[in-house]
């Protein structure tokens, strides 16, 4: 067998004709930072996510970064993030000076546990930072009551749910801001860095506008400190061209996802668990293992490639030693770090041979 874990060149062949020519077009235009393609593809994606307005960015570390600054928050303030996270959604909180306060994940989900964030709100929290990890909507109801009861907003981290539902509605505008990546690797992906956020906040769209380019409306006249993270036109002109494809490649990823839990209903492990209001879009296929080392070393002799995500949460990582969290401070972040194993996902992925990964697990 010979199953990557996720095949790129692939999901390019799939559109060549039509994303080379999505470059072409813009090479031909003259035109390279914003302008026509940006606005295009954020009008596009706004709509996509039932949001009112998008603004395209050159990543999703900037778009949360960019998120937290539109909401003046900084030193001396405190962000409540999940224990269970890609680093990105840490060092956003802390590159714009903030302190990152962790909380535990719903062991059920691996996404973070609205119950217990009530007890980690101090007078210093300006914020709530969840997460929708592997592409599961974190269960927000409970988690927007909460921002509303103490007035603090909610960004979302939406870097790995492209077209998820919570309770029916699309992610997108549902707490105050979300945070989008276009990584090569993300459910829609770019060919390059991209990121966006989305909002139906007309004021923080607008301080976000600003904030990507230098801080500037009008050229040469800058109003704030800002920064230089602009969606690049190709990138917007290869992502207009994969947009129309995303439902058709969520059905795909749900169909590998389904025959995972069917091949896979009669093992010790762990599978994911889908709440009743989720419609994830499977970013990520994640099984939980006490001999997760030995069940990887297995499947990558048989020809299957696996990732882990992630092998060192955020509070042991030498990034975070100055927080001065031990390990056992998070245990159930660190514990799901020893035993989980992302399987092979992709659209490009065959059935049958995600059938054929889960007979050899
Ligand atoms: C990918 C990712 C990011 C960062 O996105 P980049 O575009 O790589 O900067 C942030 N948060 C999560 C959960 C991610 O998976």
């Amino acid at each position: 067998m010979n199953v990557p874990f996720l095949d790129l060149g692939a999901a390019y062949r799939e559109l060549k004709t039509e994303i080379d020519s999505a470059i072409q077009r813009v090479l031909d235009s003259g035109w390279y930072i914003l302008g026509p393609e940006v606005e295009a593809f954020e009008a596009e994606w706004a709509a996509y996510c039932e949001a009112d307005h998008a603004v395209g960015l050159a990543n999703g570390l900037d778009a949360l970064i960019l998120a937290l600054r539109a909401l003046d928050i900084g030193s001396g303030d405190e962000v409540i993030v999940p224990s269970n996270t890609y680093i990105a959604t840490w060092l956003a909180v802390t590159a714009v000076g903030a302190r990152p306060v962790p909380v535990e994940p719903d062991p059920a989900t691996h996404n973070i546990d609205p119950a217990r964030i009530a007890d980690a709100i101090t007078p210093a929290t300006r914020a709530l930072l969840p997460v929708h990890l592997y592409g599961q909507p974190a269960d927000l109801d409970p988690l927007l009551a909460l921002a509303r009861q103490h007035g603090l907003p909610v960004i979302e981290d939406a870097a790995q749910a492209h077209g998820a539902r919570y309770k029916g509605r699309r992610i997108g505008a549902l707490g105050d801001v979300v945070c989008w990546s276009f990584y090569p690797g993300k459910n829609l992906g770019a060919l390059g860095d991209g990121g966006a956020v989305t909002t139906n906040c007309p004021d923080l769209a607008d301080r976000i506008r600003v904030l990507r380019n230098y801080g500037s409306r009008v050229k040469y006249k800058n109003e704030v400190l800002g920064e230089n993270s602009r969606l690049d036109p190709i990138q917007a002109a290869v992502l207009r061209v994969k947009l129309p494809h995303l439902d058709a490649w969520t059905d795909r990823r749900r169909a590998i996802a389904g025959a995972y839990a069917e091949g896979l209903r009669d093992t010790e492990l762990i599978l994911p668990h889908v709440p009743e209001w989720a419609d994830p879009v499977w970013h990520l296929y994640v099984v939980r293992s006490p001999d997760r080392d030995g069940l990887q070393q297995r499947l990558t002799a048989a020809g299957v490639g696996t990732l882990i995500h992630y092998p060192i949460p955020p509070h042991m990582q030498a990034a975070y030693a100055r927080l001065g969290l031990a390990p056992e401070a998070l245990p159930l972040a660190r514990d799901l770090a020893g035993e989980v194993l992302s399987l092979p996902m992709g659209p490009q992925l065959l059935l049958a041979d995600a059938v054929r990964v889960a007979a050899n697990v």
